[in-house]
């Protein structure tokens, strides 16, 4: 039985684990949290909304440009 992709959030109201699951992808079975989204994946659910099944919140996905830690590379000077 095939599974899809999917990402995890953390609902930020009532802390429920939220998955949503990635169409259009080869079904894996791949979790990502919210924090470690590959970017083709990540662009996909921008502005998409997540339903909180739990608190009946619904939220936007967006990018955390506050996110604790970033990726660097060295680039010629
Ligand atoms: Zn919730």
């Amino acid at each position: 039985m095939e599974t899809a992709n999917a990402v995890v959030f953390n609902c930020p109201e009532c802390g429920h684990l939220v998955k949503e699951e990635l169409k259009g992808q080869d079904a894996q079975a791949l979790l990502y949290k919210e924090e470690s989204v590959p970017k083709a994946i990540a662009d996909t659910l921008v502005d998409s909304v997540v339903y909180c099944p739990n608190c009946g919140d619904r939220f936007k996905v967006e990018i955390d440009t506050h996110a604790h830690t970033v990726p660097l590379f060295l680039r010629k000077d």
